[in-house]
């Protein structure tokens, strides 16, 4: 009898996704697990699109996306970035997510080692698993904002088979932005060590404190793939759009992964992302302007609850201390929904660091943020 790919069957399903499910059996939780902006689309963008659809913007387009569009990134990429690259070293993915599997898909063999942070979000161990890759991880500092343990990272780069270095900030789950002098380390360390680096940077304008430095922007010998997505800047999540830009050689092997894969980012969605990278970008100061907003409230409410770590400085998501009460962050979170009707994501989906934490999505309305995490320090202190 045939058997699917067990690397498949056995791959752990996101924990965000367990806890959404069983939120999902009552009508009376308060959704805070959940990473999606809870704002519409721009009018513009929508328009864009709709026009786009009507001047039949609706078959295949080339693999990497319409060269118009492009345009439009790697001027975004120059402006925003201090990223330098060609239009044909761009390609447009079906959202971020398909832009750093293509990349891993292009860079790793079975067998070699992905650097992982620790906390970090969910699917890259996922997309690890698909390409049977193995997952090394490297930690983050929560007494030092969450960068990473440069020290312990040098010693995993330095071991047989590491090839591929992730790194995300703004970052999900802990909302570091890495200060400047980090990211020149990161750089360095993928350097010295023959290491690509894949930089996830989809939270790239949601920046509260300090400034989002592109790896991109620093290093010139071609190991760099620097990935972003409209999904989080313009509230465009089911639109699936993101692209990947670095050097021409590798990006002409994601488009050829691109080809078996998705073959091309939907065409309609690629003209709605190039109105929003031209557009007025007010809607993106905004929706920060609110997550900030919600930010300072959760923050303190944690911190007089005894269950900050520290102030998240981008993203839109804020670590709980949960320690005190139980050391299974998957079973407190049940517990939670099933208590106090309330849904968190638990820390043990982004890793083992995530043994004593519980993860807030701060696009989340602000009353339900209030009575959610008032709920939360509740159950910590019972
Ligand atoms: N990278 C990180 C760290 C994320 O948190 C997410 C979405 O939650 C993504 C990538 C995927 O974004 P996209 O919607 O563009 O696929």
């Amino acid at each position: 009898m045939a058997v699917p790919a067990p690397r498949i069957r056995d791959m752990k399903r996101s924990g965000i996704r367990e806890i959404m499910d069983l939120a999902a059996q009552r009508s009376d939780v308060l959704h805070l697990e959940v990473g999606q902006p809870d704002f519409a689309t721009p009018t513009h963008i929508v328009e864009a699109a709709c026009a786009a659809a009507t001047q039949g913007y609706t078959t295949y387009t080339a693999n990497k996306g319409l060269l118009e569009v492009r345009e439009s990134i790697t001027a975004k990429l120059k402006r925003d970035n201090a990223i330098d690259v060609a239009a044909d070293d761009v390609v447009i993915s079906c959202g971020a997510v398909n832009a750093l599997f293509e990349s891993l898909v292009a860079l790793v063999s079975p067998g070699d080692a992905i650097l992982l942070p620790d906390p970090g979000w969910p699917n890259y161990e996922m997309m690890a698993d698909t390409l049977s890759a193995q997952v090394s991880r490297y930690p983050l500092l929560p007494d030092e904002g969450y960068i990473p343990d440069l020290e312990r990272l040098d010693a995993l780069a330095a071991e047989p088979g590491a090839k591929v270095l992730i790194i995300n900030s703004p970052g999900n789950p802990t909302g570091a932005v890495f200060p400047r002098w980090v990211i020149e380390e990161l750089v360095d360390i993928a350097r010295r060590h023959d290491l690509y680096l894949i930089s996830d940077e989809c939270y790239e304008q949601i920046v509260f404190e300090g400034e989002h430095v592109s790896p991109g922007s620093l290093e010139h010998d071609g190991r760099v793939l620097s990935v972003f997505s409209m999904s989080k800047s313009y509230a465009m999540t089911g639109w699936r759009m993101g692209y990947v830009a670095g050097e021409s050689s590798l990006i002409d092997l994601v488009a050829k992964v691109q080809e078996p894969v998705v073959s091309c980012a939907t065409s309609v969605t690629q003209k709605a992302g190039q109105a929003a990278l031209e557009g007025d970008q007010s809607c993106v100061r905004e929706m920060t302007a609110s997550y900030r907003a919600r930010r300072d409230v959760v923050v303190d409410l944690l911190r007089s609850g005894g269950l900050l770590i520290n102030e998240p400085k981008g993203a839109f998501y804020i670590l709980a201390d949960i320690s005190a009460a139980s050391s299974d962050s998957y079973a407190f979170a049940r517990r939670l929904v099933a208590e106090k009707g309330v849904a968190v994501a638990p820390g043990l989906t982004f890793g083992p660091a995530g043994a004593g934490v519980v993860r807030l999505s701060l696009a989340t309305d602000l009353d339900q943020l209030r009575t959610g995490t008032q709920r939360l320090v509740e159950a910590v202190s019972q």
